[in-house]
């Protein structure tokens, strides 16, 4: 792909998600863009943030880990967005502000622990396996209610939203059940109890289906494709 590509690409996004808000009558300054940039080399992630991009999104941690050196000072922030496990917490949490798929309580045990040595407090979302696929992880939304008060005893975990991967379909709309029920369970725990009035953020849509996302309340978006190409890397998975 040529250079500019990626300026005029990440334009063109933002002007869907203007119109994606526009027809839900929401604030775009509501929705945060989250570029993804697994397999994308520094150089062209470079370029999108001098276009103007404000967050990274980031899945696999050694690949992170490198690109987060090789971009240092850069005014951007990083977002884990890849299968995390308990044994790479550390390694996480050196290369990125946010970690958006805290999925178990081992994994909130060890990432509470690392950030308090590490005299941080990590602002975090809860992985919601929303479609109940074997394949993915993330939370079932019934455990919520519980997992929430167990991460509201982890001093240095900053819960502040939920995430989902609901499963994918060539037609956009026939994902918009999934993000809506991601809503309405969001609106449910927050009149739950004072401890989660703090979740504001809804972390759904790629590529293929943010405008429905933004439809259904999504606030923060994840596109990879759409911004920087087709990936390289053959038979890939996401999430993985
Ligand atoms: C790869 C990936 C995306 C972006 O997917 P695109 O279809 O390229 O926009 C978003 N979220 C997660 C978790 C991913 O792994």
């Amino acid at each position: 792909m040529h250079s500019s590509e990626v300026a005029e690409n990440l334009e063109a996004v933002r002007l869907r998600i203007a119109a994606a808000c526009d027809r839900a009558r929401r604030d775009p300054s509501e929705v945060k863009l989250v570029g993804v940039t697994k397999t994308v080399p520094a150089d062209r992630i470079r370029e999108a943030i001098e276009a103007g991009l404000e967050i990274i999104g980031e899945n696999y941690i050694q690949e992170a880990k490198s690109k987060r050196e090789q971009l240092a000072g850069l005014p951007v922030v990083w977002h884990f967005i890849g299968h995390l496990q308990s044994n790479k917490a550390k390694t996480a949490l050196e290369c990125s502000d946010w970690i958006e798929t805290l999925h178990s309580e081992a994994l909130a045990i060890e990432l509470n622990r690392r950030a308090a040595n590490a005299g941080r407090k990590i602002p975090v979302l809860i992985q919601v396996n929303i479609g109940e696929e074997d394949t993915k992880s993330g939370m079932g939304a019934a455990s919520l209610p519980a997992f929430l008060k167990f991460c509201d005893a982890l001093d240095c975990l900053d819960v502040r939203g939920l995430m989902a991967l609901p499963p994918f379909f060539d037609q956009p709309e026939r994902a918009r059940p999934y993000f809506r029920r991601m809503r309405e369970l969001l609106d449910t725990l927050k009149a739950g109890s004072p401890a989660t009035r703090s979740l504001t953020e809804l972390s759904m849509g790629m590529s293929g289906d943010f405008e429905v996302a933004i439809e259904e309340g999504a606030t923060i978006v994840r596109v990879g494709t759409a911004i920087f190409g087709q990936r390289r890397r053959a038979g890939e998975s996401v999430n993985r």
